[in-house]
């Protein structure tokens, strides 16, 4: 059986019109789990008894459970169990501009970033559709907001689960289910260059971020793996590819590791290898965990790092640093409890 949680509305109007049901159903169908959130078949009001039925001997509902809540000043970390036992994460942030959700994409993390968190647990599986959409779902619920901003920054590669992704964008983009409009979901990738290429040709305009964190190939190598398979310059060539043929601006996600690749010549370098792409680099400060063995870079180095960017005419943004107190960076709170356990 199929969650129903894990259905395009396209797919809903096929299935539905093959079993001799009117494409509309398909329609009052997303109404009612999407903009009234009934969490059972027998609520939604306007269906016939015969196509509830159907429904109920087709689909299943919801799966996943929230097992715990973390609270700081703008920030809520949440922990969810899977219908196997296995644990995710999602984290709301209040911005100034909306309100922001980072959910994770697969259950542990086969990249093996040293800096990661996540990747201390191999991949377990890729998360299913559905698994995605309920961390919305139950997370919207539990604050009684809507999220207007979602970002696949959580636990796990999202192109190394891209099928069940992309289904997951086309599910929450709809304007008829959740309407999350595509320019305000951002997709992160460690920079699998075959799935960017891929994705070039997605006809949804959501945001591309690539996890950088080294201004060449031999602090990427050491601090991402990913790279030996997908070196700096092929990375860059593809991301230039991707501008010219969206016409989208990339963000590079860097983290500040303190004596890794935080100095003046590495800024520099930075400057010179994104010269000319249309992007901004987001300097993102370590958050340090317990069990990795690295430490965010100073302050100083932060703004002096800027400066440089800044003077060589690369678009800069510092990340807000939110929530160390509730263990934000991914796989912390996960992580944590497995240890408790
Ligand atoms: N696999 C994807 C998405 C998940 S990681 C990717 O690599 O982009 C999301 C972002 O969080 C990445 O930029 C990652 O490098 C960063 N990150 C991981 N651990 C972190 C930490 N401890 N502090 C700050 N950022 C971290």
């Amino acid at each position: 059986m199929k969650n129903i949680y894990d259905i395009t509305l396209e797919n809903l109007e096929k299935d539905l019109l093959e079993k001799g049901y009117k494409k509309f159903n398909a329609s009052q169908i997303y109404d009612w789990l999407y903009k009234k959130r009934v969490k059972n078949f027998d609520d939604m009001l306007n269906i016939k008894k015969e196509l509830i039925e159907y429904l109920k001997q087709n689909y299943t509902f919801s799966t996943i459970k929230l097992i715990k809540k973390q609270v700081d000043i703008d920030v809520c970390k949440y922990l969810f169990e899977l219908e196997d036992n296995n644990k995710i994460e999602a984290v709301y942030m209040k911005h100034n501009y909306g309100n922001s959700l980072c959910i994770s994409t697969q259950v542990g993390c086969n990249m093996s970033c040293t800096f990661c968190e996540s990747g201390r647990l191999k991949k377990v599986r890729n998360l299913k559709s559905h698994e995605m959409v309920e961390q919305i779902i139950k997370i919207e619920e539990n604050l009684n907001i809507r999220i207007t901003h979602l970002v696949l920054m959580g636990i796990g590669e999202p192109f190394d689960n891209y099928d069940n992704v992309i289904n997951f964008i086309e599910i929450i983009n709809n304007h008829k289910g959740i309407e999350l409009g595509s320019r305000h979901i951002t997709i992160s990738t460690c920079g699998i260059i075959p799935k960017i290429k891929e994705f070039m040709n997605y006809d949804k305009q959501v945001n591309l971020a690539i996890s950088l964190h080294a201004p060449n190939n031999e602090i990427r190598n050491k601090i991402m793996p990913i790279n030996k398979a997908y070196p700096i310059e092929e990375l860059l060539k593809t991301i230039k590819e991707y501008v010219d043929k969206t016409n989208r601006r990339v963000t590079f996600e860097y983290i500040m590791l303190k004596g890794v690749n935080d100095s003046e010549k590495h800024a520099l370098e930075l400057a010179h290898l994104l010269k000319g792409i249309n992007c901004y680099v987001n300097l993102i400060p370590y958050n340090e965990t317990g069990h990795i063995n690295l430490e965010k870079s100073s302050k100083d180095k932060i703004l002096k790092f800027y400066d440089i960017l800044k003077k060589n005419k690369i678009n800069v943004t510092i990340r807000k640093e939110f929530g160390s107190k509730v263990s934000a960076a991914c796989g912390q709170l996960r992580s944590s409890i497995e240890e408790e356990e």
